[in-house]
């Protein structure tokens, strides 16, 4: 039962909900684009950087460009475009408060729910603070709440781990004294953590990776599959084939390759301390003094905020996405998602432009709402998450099916802005606007 709030603020024009790299950026466009709106952002958490912040395994990095990923209104300042992840959150500590961002964040403020009344045409957002049930009065959302679960990571059932003597960690939670020197630690997981974490984990320990279904590694970029597969050949160790350990099912940039700077994780796999193994439904022994469950992080959309308008509660699955933006039937409500297959910031840059252009339209016109609606003639069909192979679209869709919308417009993409928004072109298609 939701608890009365006790704590009510003056009401404010927009709340940027997140202040990870997608609010962060919102908040430097919506003061320099639009000084006179009222706006505060709304952070979880006691930090700035999301992602960046949450996440503190031994070599945690970039993978794409950093010179894409930094802000357009912030170069990122460093000659290595690659960067580990303290570069990154030093970063955006820097431009947070360089342009007076962190004077709009209100820390440990979780948005539990938000109700739209048509009546008065502002949501109220219901926020936990410490406890405490706050209560904040705002004409538009904008969500930069990332896309996965913060607190539950994606699990793997490993059959008795329950009596493994040793330490099970997950990168997301990787704890911070942790002295893994001369441990012999086992891996599972072929993404991008995995190949980051091993060669850091083995400067010091003896690893072993373990992987139900491989990655490519990039070396140079632009190469695709066979190019990727040769160069994966050519820097293994004689005892690791390419074949099945480097041969993904899916495609080059179906998902955002996995970079290693300077060949570093095929470096690692030749040294003595690192082992490759592959599903041992043989019945292999593996001794471990750890297992790090690298096996990825729970998709789920829209920070777990409950929505609901004028008392009914609207669910983000089987929702028409609106160009990537904002969601059927679901007034004032922008979301923040990334590009996949590119630098995030790219996409959620596009995203925030298009919430200026709307703001400046909506105020032009006098109107007090913008509703993505369904048009009668169109057909809800599901889509893809995003282009993948058959099979790891049926994990997305798996990871998503309680959480997110796979809906398509009449136009455009359903899970990415088009620059053409952006950059004028026509943002009223399958919108309704509210006087
Ligand atoms: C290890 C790793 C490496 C990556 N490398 C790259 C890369 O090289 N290039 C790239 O493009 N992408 C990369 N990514 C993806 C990365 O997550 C995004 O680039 C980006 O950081 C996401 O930013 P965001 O602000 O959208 O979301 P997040 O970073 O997830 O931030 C969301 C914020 O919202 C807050 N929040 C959530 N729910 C609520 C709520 N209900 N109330 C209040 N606050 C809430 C959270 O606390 C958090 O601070 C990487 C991801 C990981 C995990």
């Amino acid at each position: 039962m939701e608890m009365e709030s006790r704590f009510r603020y003056q009401p404010v024009d927009l709340i940027v909900v997140g202040a990870g790299i997608s609010g962060i950026n919102c908040a430097y466009q919506l003061q320099s684009e639009l000084p006179h709106v009222k706006f505060t952002v709304l952070e979880g958490r006691n930090s700035i950087g999301g992602t960046w912040d949450l996440f503190r395994y031994p070599g945690v990095r970039s993978d794409s460009d950093l010179r894409t990923y930094g802000f357009t209104w912030q170069p990122w300042p460093y000659s290595h475009p690659i960067a580990e992840g303290s570069l990154v959150i030093q970063y955006l500590r820097t431009c947070v408060s360089q342009h007076g961002i962190d004077w709009y964040i209100q820390f440990k403020h979780k948005v539990l729910s938000m109700k739209w009344s048509s009546k008065t045409q502002r949501w109220t957002l219901i926020v936990d603070h410490e406890g405490l049930r706050k209560e904040f009065i705002t004409r538009f959302v904008f969500l930069g709440v990332g896309y996965y679960d913060y607190q539950i990571p994606r699990k793997t059932t490993i059959p008795g781990i329950e009596n493994f003597k040793g330490k099970v960690l997950h990168p997301q939670f990787w704890p911070d004294k942790y002295d893994y020197t001369g441990q012999k630690i086992v891996v599972i997981g072929s993404g991008a953590t995995a190949v980051s974490l091993v060669p850091s984990l083995a400067k010091k320990s003896s690893v072993t990776l373990v992987q139900r279904s491989p990655t490519y590694i990039r070396y140079f970029p632009t190469h695709a599959r066979a190019a990727l597969r040769k160069a994966a050949a050519a820097q293994l160790p004689e005892s690791v084939s390419v074949d099945p350990h480097f041969t993904p099912r899916c495609n080059p940039w179906d998902q955002r390759l996995c970079l290693s700077p300077d060949g570093e994780f095929y470096k690692a796999s030749n040294s003595p301390r690192t082992h490759i193994a592959v599903e041992m439904k043989d019945g292999q022994v593996i001794k471990a003094d750890a297992i790090v469950t690298a096996t990825g992080i729970n998709m789920q959309m829209g920070g777990k905020i409950d929505i609901s308008v004028d008392g009914e509660v609207k669910k983000w699955k089987g929702r028409m996405v609106w160009n990537g933006l904002m969601l059927q039937d679901i007034p004032n409500m922008m979301f923040a998602f990334g590009y996949t297959n590119g630098s995030w910031t790219l996409g959620v840059d596009s995203t925030t432009s298009i919430l200026i252009r709307l703001w400046k339209l909506m105020e032009n016109r006098g109107v007090a709402a913008a509703v993505p609606r369904l048009p009668e003639e169109a057909a809800l069909e599901t889509v893809r998450f995003w282009p993948c192979s058959p099979r790891t679209c049926r994990r997305w869709r798996r990871t998503c099916r309680n959480t997110v919308a796979l809906g398509r417009g009449d136009r455009g993409s359903p899970l990415s802005p088009t620059t053409c928004m952006r950059d004028g072109g026509d943002i009223t298609t399958g919108l309704e606007f509210l006087i």
